[in-house]
């Protein structure tokens, strides 16, 4: 393509101003300035670290046309980031959103006005302003969002993957092997679920997502009250699944952990798979945005926290040459887990 330099073009001056005029005009006391100028102006709280998080959302790649409609597009792109936010008990500041639209898209606004339903429904349940960010239109036929986090936690409490310690009990929030579950029922199907409108308007944000693949949860609640009350030693999002990031917990706290397979609290949408899709859905299956945490045997961690489930699915041991980093018991055998994988024990 070739590349001929040339002001913003009308199309991509007229989306903006869309964004901004359905972005919340109401006022948020960390944010001094929104879309608008050339920066936005934030003051974080006294006595709070500023945490920062980006992801992309690749057509193709996180999300597909055929069966992510729009409001789950823009759902889904700001839930990946509120996740990370959640994951080390942050409140969330503002977003920023850059998005690169194909000519198809950016010359009919139908795509963008339900991508920010979903977006915008999904900010203002969590009070989070969209308060700037980028618009092109793509040389290329697939859409782009980049979204842009900022958080702020009570300074040098901010939850981490690498402060688990062995004799630590291992938790996750809500349910495991929904999103899979529901995503590999979607794709079969080719079309935007007829649900496309958004679940979170009829049902209240904090039960088990009815749409964990379309609509998931991000557990801001619950994160900043894991934080506030000391309950954690160490946290992580359910972002890969549960044997990828239970991997990345052991290496960045150099310990192992053992997982009890009967104790993995599976998502509702999952039961209807045969079990052996039950099983990868539940370890591998990635994007439930649930939270995975570890907390002192002598912790007492309450069943359910902001209104959310929390189960006990195993423990965190010293890590040993001749055991593996992570196992899982079933049926009294013990097995090998592995990122995306597992395998007897012998
Ligand atoms: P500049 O050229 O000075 O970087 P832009 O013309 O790109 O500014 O954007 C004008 C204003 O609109 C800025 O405040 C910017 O943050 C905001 N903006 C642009 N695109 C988006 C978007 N996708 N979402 C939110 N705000 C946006
Ligand atoms: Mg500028």
């Amino acid at each position: 393509v070739a590349y001929v330099p040339h002001p913003r073009n009308l199309g991509e001056l007229q989306l903006i101003d869309r964004i901004r005029n359905r972005a919340s005009s109401k006022p948020f006391s960390a944010l001094r300035l929104g879309i608008g100028d050339d920066c936005a102006i934030l003051k974080p709280p006294p006595h709070h670290d500023l945490l920062v998080t980006t992801d992309f959302s690749l057509e193709g790649r996180h999300f597909n046309r055929n069966w992510n409609s729009p409001a789950s597009v823009g759902h889904r792109t700001l839930a990946r980031g509120l996740s990370d936010l959640a994951a080390m008990g942050a409140t969330p500041l503002a977003a920023f959103l850059s998005l690169a639209l194909p000519k198809s898209a950016a010359r009919n606004s139908t795509w963008l006005d339900g991508f920010l339903d979903g977006f915008l429904a999904l900010a203002n349940l969590h009070n989070v302003p969209l308060a700037g960010g980028d618009t092109s239109e793509s040389p290329s036929n697939h859409i782009l969002a980049d979204i842009i986090l900022l958080g702020s936690a009570p300074a040098n409490r901010a939850l981490r993957r690498s402060t688990a310690k062995p004799g630590d009990l291992l938790y996750c929030t809500g349910a495991l092997g929904g999103a899979a579950a529901e995503l590999s029922t979607s794709s079969k199907k080719r079309k935007p679920s007829s649900a496309a409108s958004n679940p979170l308007l009829s049902i209240h944000y904090s039960l088990l997502p009815a749409s964990p693949h379309l609509f998931p949860q991000p557990r801001l609640a619950v994160g900043a009250a894991l934080l506030r009350r000391r309950l954690v030693t160490a946290c992580i999002d359910l972002s890969d699944g549960l044997s990828t990031d239970l991997a990345h917990l052991c290496t960045a706290s150099n310990v192992r952990a053992e997982l009890d397979l009967a104790q993995l609290p599976l998502h509702p949408f999952a039961a209807a798979l045969d079990e052996a899709a039950q099983i990868t859905a539940l370890l591998h299956g990635g994007e439930d945005y649930e939270l995975l945490f570890t907390a002192s045997p002598s912790t007492k961690i309450p069943r359910s926290v902001a209104n959310v489930p929390i189960t006990r699915i195993g423990r965190i041991l010293k890590p040993q040459k001749s055991k593996p980093q992570m196992s899982i018991t079933t049926d009294n055998t013990r097995f090998e887990l592995h990122p995306q994988g597992w395998e007897h024990l012998t």
